[in-house]
């Protein structure tokens, strides 16, 4: 089901849309290989008919399946628009569009959520990427091998002073 509001409902009563929209009517692309969107949209909101156009209220929510940009891990970033609040005139020139007596506000809702993506997704905060102790090893590591080298082939010429 899309987000439509139908505004001969609207005449009569408030209308609350609660419930789950699917990834394929919400239709982000983040461009962004670093964020996925695989989980439908939350959303429990109502829309008033105002004098004007229509106030539509209420809590999005949108699980985003990120990696860190830092440890590369891949992790949930909850994204949580609490007291989400969109006002759609329906006269003039930014009216919202009317098919059929109803109202889409995916579109408005696509724009909203985002502008909440996170631009570089961290798993945690202030995390530091890839653990430093296994990079420091590996060159401990090679560095004891090129010591080792190094006197192995001293010995060999110690041997040869010999
Ligand atoms: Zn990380």
């Amino acid at each position: 089901m899309p987000l439509l509001v139908n505004l001969r409902h609207l005449e009569t009563h408030e209308i609350r849309l609660k419930g789950k929209l699917p990834v394929k009517e919400l239709d982000i692309d983040p461009h962004d290989e670093v964020i996925q969107v695989r989980e439908p949209l939350e959303h429990d909101l109502e829309v008033q008919k105002l004098e004007d156009g229509l106030l539509v209220q209420g809590h999005l929510h949108l699980a985003l399946d990120c990696q860190c940009v830092r440890c590369l891990k891949p992790f949930q970033h909850h994204l949580e628009l609490d007291n989400w609040a969109c006002h759609l005139p329906l006269d003039g020139e930014d009216c919202a569009p009317v098919v059929n007596d109803c109202v889409d506000l995916t579109p408005y809702v696509r724009e909203d959520i985002l502008l909440e993506f996170p631009r570089h997704p961290l798993c945690k905060l202030g995390c530091r990427g890839l653990p430093k102790s296994s990079v420091g090893k590996s060159r401990n590591a090679s560095g004891t091998g090129k010591a080792e080298l190094g006197s192995s082939a001293w010995a060999e010429l110690n041997k040869l002073k010999l």
